[in-house]
């Protein structure tokens, strides 16, 4: 079977790092399987939706890697929304509903104190067309809710329904359709809530796979049951624990800081991001991955554990360091530029080379680049006996070539005339070369800065 899977977010806001772990589930899925993958903008709030944010969510997937085949938005697909809907009408599946929410609630909290469980008893299938009439006289306007297959033969004895479904993370689930409510599918101002639309077009679309959070879970007992009313098979489902913060609470399109754009921004790559999403919650060790591709490989959606997991950004920092390390001077050389580094310098490439093991971001190396161009930081300064030793220690600078030797010959002659030794031998020397107490190997930063440019540095 071919695989179709959706990421389907709401164009709402930024999406942040627990968005794009769905979104990444089911591109590696589809990877793995040599599927297709939708982008698919479920903005059928038409007040809260945004193409700026679409936007953006598009271009943070393409900046991941994931590349969808097909971007569909629900909003152009009305039409077949509301065939779907008129379909569910004529068989008497879709029923219309005058209650306010002050009604739901006092007959939620009756049934409640008779012990029932608290779900809507239906009683608007009991309405006359007389009495609909009234209401619509009244200006009253219905939300339409959808009959669960829940009974037998009168809607008003409901019995335990199961509904199977094979989870494709979670394994076997059962939800039992007599537990909930018969769902709202279209609101009073005729607008849609998610589920009819997301079902219809789950079914056009040829989607055979729903991987998607947790919290969507009993959801899926009620589409399961629409995707049949509406005469088509349910497609697999899989639903992947959700990630939260440090201290437990969700990440929403509201924590700003941790927004994909944010982070992008904040010039984390965009694999430390990728692996952690993916790999934060499951049975595999969290490590640094060069690819999609790499990670698609070993991706098991059933190895994501059930409870939820915590999304920490050091983690995110000890990944991001460990790929920056390994990252070739033309992988980065644009970035480099753009942070300030002259690339069209000889010296760019080793440059790179030498600072790589001591940034956290690749932007960071600027600041190693004005080192060695312009003159030691202010991080670091020499004090009182110091100042002496350096400037004795800089006349015995070794005569000829400066190169990797350069250093070590250095530090000995400076520790013969001394009698320095370790770090009141090399400190110094590193702070008034610098301005800073530690970054990378002097040795390897003399034959960049050249004789001119050490000697420059003598206090
Ligand atoms: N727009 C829904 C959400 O963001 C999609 C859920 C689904 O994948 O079905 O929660």
């Amino acid at each position: 079977m071919s695989v179709t899977v959706r990421f389907a977010p709401s164009p709402t806001g930024n999406i942040h790092i627990g968005n794009v772990r769905t979104a990444l589930f089911n591109w590696l899925f589809a990877l793995k399987n040599g599927g297709q993958f939708i982008l698919r903008f479920d903005d059928t709030d038409v007040e809260r939706s945004k193409q700026e944010y679409a936007d953006q969510i598009a271009s943070d997937l393409d900046w991941l890697g994931v590349h969808p085949h097909r971007i569909e938005y629900q909003s152009k697909r009305t039409a077949s929304h509301d065939a779907a809907a008129e379909r569910l009408k004529q068989a008497g599946l879709l029923y219309p509903c005058y209650e306010t929410a002050e009604e739901l609630d006092r007959r939620r909290k009756i049934r409640l104190s008779r012990k029932l469980p608290p779900v809507y008893g239906r009683e608007a299938l009991k309405l006359t067309d007389e009495e609909k009439a009234a209401f619509e006289g009244e200006g009253r306007k219905p939300h339409w809710r959808f009959l669960l297959p829940n009974f037998e033969d009168s809607p008003f004895e409901t019995r335990r329904t199961e509904v199977h479904w094979d989870d494709v993370v979670r394994g076997p689930q059962t939800v039992d359709l007599a537990s909930m409510s018969d769902p709202v599918l279209i609101r009073e101002d005729g607008s849609y809530l998610y589920t009819l639309p997301s079902v219809v077009d789950d079914i056009e679309m040829g989607v055979t796979h729903i991987i998607r959070g947790d919290d969507h879970v009993t959801n899926t007992g009620a589409q399961i049951a629409l995707f049949r009313a509406l005469g088509a098979e349910a497609p697999a489902f899989g639903h992947h624990n959700l990630l939260t913060t440090v201290t437990g609470e969700g990440l929403s399109k509201r924590s700003g800081a941790l927004s994909i754009k944010a982070l992008r921004e904040d010039g984390y790559e965009p694999m430390a991001i990728v692996s952690l999403a993916v790999l934060i919650g499951t049975s595999e060790a969290v490590a640094a991955a060069r690819s999609t591709e790499e990670l698609a490989e070993t991706f098991d959606p059933a190895s994501s554990s059930k409870s939820a997991a915590k999304f920490d950004p050091a983690e995110l920092d000890v990944l991001n360091r460990q790929i920056v390390h390994g990252l070739p001077f033309a992988t980065v050389s644009d970035r480099l530029a753009s942070a300030g580094v002259d690339i069209s310098d000889p010296r760019a490439e080793t440059f790179w080379n030498v600072v790589r093991a001591n940034v956290e971001k690749v932007g960071d190396a600027a600041s190693w680049w004005r080192i060695l161009t312009e003159g030691p930081d202010s991080e670091a300064a020499l004090e009182g006996e110091d100042i002496d030793y350096v400037r004795q220690a800089f006349d015995l600078l070794p005569a000829g070539e400066i190169d990797a030797s350069t250093w070590g010959a250095w530090t000995s002659a400076a520790k013969e005339a001394t009698g320095r030794k370790g770090r009141a031998l090399f400190m110094p020397l590193r702070v008034a070369l610098t301005g800073r107490r530690s970054g990378p190997e002097i040795a390897d930063l003399l034959p960049l800065l050249g004789r001119e440019g050490i000697l420059a540095r003598r206090p």
